[in-house]
Formats: C-alpha cells, sequence, structure tokens
C-alpha cells in the first residue's frame, strides 16, 4: 500500500505502477479506500503530497480515484469535458509540476466520450452546439485525425478518443515549462484511455511528434 505521505518519494515509474495496480484492484473488487480514517485527514491538514497529477474528462463514469483505488492525498486531480488543455487546465498542471513536484502526469481520456462525440460531429457533419460547448470543442478540434469513413462508429469514436489524448500529451511536451522537466529526469508524462465496457485503465505507447 502507498502511503499518502510516501507519495512525494516515488519515482514516476513507481507512481506508474501504482496507478496501474490500483486499477486492478478497482477490476479486482478488492478496492481499500476505506482504509482512509480521520488520522489521515489530520496528517494531510499538513499540505499535500499526491503522487500523480491527473488531467481526465468530467464524465461521471470516470473519476480517477476510484479507477485508481487512490485515497485522500494521492491524487492530483484536473477534470474538464475532453481532458483538454485551456490555459486554466495549463495553470494547473503548471502548479502540480512546480510546487507539489508530482513525479507522473496521466492525460486519461475514455471510451464513449461525448465531448469527443461532439467534436467528431462537428468536424464531419458541420454541427454547430451552443455557444460555450463549441469554445470547448474548439480544443479538441485540431487534434482529431482525419477518420476512415468505413470505419465503424465504435472504432472512429475510439480512434478519436486516442488522438485527443495525444494532442493533450503533446501540447504539455512542447511547452518550455515541459522540456525543463524532462531535462531534470524526474517527471513523466504519459496518455491512456479507460475502457468503459470493463473498467480498465490502458497506458499508450509513446509516441514521437506527428
Ligand atoms: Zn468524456
Amino acid at each position: 500500500m502507498t502511503d499518502a505521505h510516501e507519495g512525494a518519494r516515488l519515482t514516476a515509474d513507481e507512481a506508474l505502477e501504482t496507478l496501474i495496480e490500483g486499477n486492478r484492484r478497482f477490476l479486482r473488487r478488492e478496492t481499500r479506500t476505506s482504509a482512509f480514517h480521520r488520522e489521515t485527514i489530520a496528517d494531510l491538514a499538513e499540505a499535500q503530497r499526491p503522487f500523480a497529477t491527473i488531467l481526465g474528462c468530467s464524465d461521471s463514469r470516470v473519476p480517477p480515484e476510484l479507477i485508481f483505488d487512490t485515497g485522500l492525498g494521492e491524487l492530483f486531480v484536473i477534470r474538464v469535458a475532453g481532458n483538454v488543455i485551456s490555459p486554466e487546465i495549463a495553470g494547473t498542471l503548471q502548479y502540480a509540476g512546480t510546487y507539489l513536484e508530482t513525479p507522473l502526469c496521466v492525460i486519461l481520456g475514455h471510451e464513449g466520450c461525448g465531448a469527443i462525440a461532439a467534436a467528431l460531429s462537428t468536424k464531419q457533419e458541420g454541427t454547430r452546439f451552443r455557444s460555450r460547448v463549441q469554445r470547448l470543442l474548439a480544443n479538441i478540434l485540431p487534434g482529431l485525425p482525419d477518420l476512415d469513413p468505413t470505419l465503424t462508429p465504435e472504432e472512429q469514436s475510439s480512434r478519436a478518443v486516442e488522438s485527443n489524448v495525444r494532442y493533450s500529451v503533446r501540447q504539455i511536451e512542447e511547452s518550455p515549462e515541459w522540456r525543463a522537466r524532462v531535462a531534470e529526469g524526474w517527471m513523466k508524462l504519459v496518455g491512456a484511455v479507460y475502457e468503459i465496457e470493463t473498467g480498465r485503465v490502458r497506458v499508450l505507447s509513446p509516441v514521437g511528434p506527428p
């Protein structure tokens, strides 16, 4: 078990393995979050030392703390529809990296994402949504590939979800802040997709620049 106070001492690889192990417990229904008691709350009143930052979607079916079986103080979570990067999100990520020094950052997309479906609909059929929704989708559209129209809607959606995760990863990787972290060698950034039908989190293999 990872103690919340040990979190900051994990390496990025250990942090990723901790998340994957937590997702396995979640799948086996052997979750341990009930182990967090008042002492933890009191200890955490001093400071937070989360071992990972998660940028995920607001979708009610994908709460990172539950699907990774983590407790109070362990994850620094940012949720926004479509797990997009915006100035506020970038600022929150920068805060996590600079001040909390979380060794791992995960961009977590999920299958069946409504925001991605809406962006695909805008791209392929020109559908227009309400103004602020459309502004949100503008953060997704540049990362969507031209999809083979012979693919099934499910396959198209799945590829779009993965592309969107990779797009968010690329935007972080292109920032000077991230380059500085990479040079220091202690932080890792990964993309992942939550499989809505199984509950499994699939870590995406890294790719080079497009
Ligand atoms: Zn979503």
